[in-house]
């Protein structure tokens, strides 16, 4: 997701959200990000991209995040923000409204105020 420095929106597709703060952007985390050297365009979908080339590119983003020894701190803010767009901490935005709804579900039924689920 990054190249030589935290991800600025400039530097992305025009699919990145408009929502990325320079507040987003300031986590101690991102100094570590595997993606700060790799192909900023593997984590966005550029408009209208077919399925094939967007599993592709997922996949190829995925690999980054699965070396990336900051994927636990990313995924959790990408889960927090939330972050809408984009693979962060290895998990596609499909993926991560996934676990974001395993949790709601899984709070709902504990009773438990916590957002942070494993
Ligand atoms: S987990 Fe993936 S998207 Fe997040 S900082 Fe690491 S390489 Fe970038």
């Amino acid at each position: 997701m990054l190249q030589s420095s935290p991800p600025q929106e400039s530097q992305w597709s025009p699919a990145v959200p408009a929502q990325r703060s320079s507040r987003d952007l300031a986590g101690p985390w991102h100094s570590e990000a595997a993606c700060r050297r790799d192909e900023a365009g593997l984590f966005f979908a550029p408009s209208q991209e077919p399925t094939a080339a967007r599993l592709s590119r997922e996949q190829a983003a995925k690999a980054v995040c699965a070396r990336c020894p900051v994927l636990l701190e990313c995924r959790e803010h990408a889960l927090l923000q939330p972050e809408p767009y984009g693979v962060w901490g290895g998990l596609t935005a499909a993926e991560r409204r996934v676990v974001l709804s395993r949790r709601r579900r899984r709070e709902a039924t504990s009773g438990s105020g916590s957002t942070r689920v494993a």
